[in-house]
C-alpha cells in the first residue's frame, strides 16, 4: 500500500509512519533543537541539530519528494527562500535567463540580490523554446520558468525547454507553484529543479509560509544541502507539521478547486461585461493546447479584465462579497486581487485585471457573487 504511486495515497502515507515510540497516528510535533549523542559521539537517530535536520522537516521533505517523483526535497521558510537557494547555485559571470512574465517578487529578488553580485541576467518574452534558443548565451547556466505564470497563466513547454537547456549545458528550474505535482511533474519532463511556494496550495489554509526545491541529481542535491543548512532559512517544526498535515488533502483540494475554477472561467468568458479571461483550461487561452498536453488539471487561478481602467477593476473587487480582497492564492477561501497595484509602477500586468484564487466554496455561490459584482443581477 505504501509503495503506491497514486497522489492520494502518497499524500496520506509518504513520510508519515505511525510513531514507533508512542503509537501516535498523527506525527508528533518535535520542537527540540538538539538531539542526544551516543557515548561514541555519533547520532543514533540521524538527527543532531534542528537547523541541520529534524523529524518534522524530514517527514515533509520525504512526502514532497514522493509527490514530485524526485530524489530529494529541501524545505525552506518561504517560497522566496527556496527561490534564493536556487539562484545562489549561480556564480559571478553566469547568465540567468528568466521570463519577463512571472511572480514579481522573483524578478525583484534577481535585480536586488543577484544582479548586484555579478550574475548576468536577462528576461525572455516569448514562452516557446524556438524563440528562447536565440536568447541563450555561452555562459547561460540557468533557465528559470514559471508555468503556469503569474498572473496571465501562460504555459511553457517544459520538455522542449529542458532539451534546449541541456543542449547548451544549462539547468532548467521550474516554479511549479501554480500547478502542484497534481497538475504537472516537471522532473518527469526533464527539468533539473522544481520550486514551490508551499505557502500556496500545499499549505492550502492561508496559515503558514514555506517553500521547497526538489531535485533528482545527487550533485545538485549536495549543493542544495549547503544552501539549506548553511544558509539556514529553514522552516520551523510547526511550519513543517502544518504543511505536512495539509498535504493529506492537497489532491482533493486541488482537484475540487480546479474544477470550480474551470466553471468560474467559463462563466466569466460568457459575460459581456468581461473583456478577457485568462485560464489555461479555456480553449480561447493562448497556451491552451500545451496546457491540455502538459497539465492534468488547470489550477484554481483565474485572471480576468473588466472594460475600463484600474478604477473599474478596483470597484469590481470592492463589490465582491464572498471573495476577500487579499494577496496570495491556493487557500480554501476565495480571494481577489488587483495585481497591478501590488506590482507597482514597473508592472506589465493590465491595470484592468483582477486575479481570482478559487477556494472550496460552492461554485454557484462564487458565480452568484461575481454576477452581482458585474451587475448581472
Ligand atoms: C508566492 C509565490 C512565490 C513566493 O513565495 P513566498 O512563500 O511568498 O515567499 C514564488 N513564486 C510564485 C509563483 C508564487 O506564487
Amino acid at each position: 500500500m505504501k509503495q503506491s504511486t497514486h497522489f492520494e495515497t502518497l499524500a496520506i502515507h509518504a513520510g508519515r509512519p505511525v510513531d514507533p515510540t508512542s503509537g501516535a497516528i498523527t506525527p508528533p510535533l518535535v520542537f527540540s533543537t538538539t538531539f542526544e549523542r551516543a557515548t561514541d559521539g555519533s547520532f543514533p537517530t540521524g538527527f543532531s541539530y534542528g537547523r541541520t535536520d529534524n523529524p518534522g522537516r524530514r517527514a515533509l521533505e520525504d512526502c514532497i519528494a514522493a509527490l514530485e517523483g524526485g530524489g530529494r526535497a529541501f524545505c525552506f521558510a518561504s517560497g522566496s527562500a527556496a527561490v534564493t537557494a536556487t539562484f545562489s547555485l549561480l556564480k559571478p559571470g553566469d547568465h540567468l535567463r528568466a521570463p519577463a512574465e512571472c511572480y514579481h517578487g522573483t524578478l525583484t529578488q534577481i535585480r536586488t540580490l543577484f544582479a548586484t553580485h555579478g550574475i548576468e541576467f536577462s528576461l525572455f518574452e516569448a514562452r516557446d523554446a524556438a524563440n528562447l534558443e536565440h536568447q541563450l548565451r555561452p555562459n547561460t547556466r540557468l533557465i528559470w520558468v514559471e508555468t503556469p505564470s503569474n498572473p496571465l497563466l501562460g504555459v511553457s513547454d517544459i520538455a522542449a525547454i529542458a532539451r534546449l537547456a541541456h543542449a547548451r549545458g544549462a539547468r532548467l528550474a521550474i516554479d511549479s507553484t501554480f500547478a502542484t505535482p497534481l497538475a504537472q511533474r516537471p522532473l518527469d519532463l526533464g527539468a533539473d529543479l522544481v520550486v514551490h511556494s508551499t505557502t500556496k496550495y500545499f499549505g492550502g489554509h492561508s496559515d503558514v509560509t514555506g517553500g521547497a526545491v526538489i531535485v533528482r541529481d545527487a550533485e545538485l542535491a549536495k549543493e542544495l544541502v549547503n544552501r539549506q543548512v548553511l544558509g539556514g532559512a529553514v522552516p520551523s517544526p510547526f511550519d513543517c507539521w502544518l504543511i505536512r498535515r495539509s498535504i493529506a488533502t492537497l489532491p482533493i483540494r486541488f482537484r475540487a478547486q480546479s474544477e470550480t475554477a474551470g466553471r468560474v472561467a467559463e462563466y466569466l468568458a460568457k459575460s459581456p461585461r468581461v473583456e478577457k479571461v485568462y485560464y489555461p483550461g479555456l480553449p480561447t487561452h493562448a497556451t491552451h493546447e500545451l496546457a491540455r498536453r502538459q497539465m492534468r488539471y488547470h489550477g484554481a487561478i483565474v485572471s480576468f479584465c473588466v472594460p475600463g481602467a484600474a478604477s473599474e477593476a478596483l470597484s469590481m473587487a470592492a463589490r465582491l462579497q464572498l471573495f476577500t480582497r487579499a494577496t496570495s492564492l491556493g487557500g480554501i477561501e476565495s480571494l481577489v486581487e488587483h495585481r497591478a497595484s501590488i506590482e507597482g509602477p514597473t508592472t506589465r500586468t493590465p491595470q484592468n485585471l483582477l486575479r481570482l484564487s478559487i477556494g472550496l466554496e460552492h461554485v454557484e455561490d462564487l458565480i452568484a457573487d461575481l454576477a452581482q459584482a458585474l451587475g448581472h443581477v
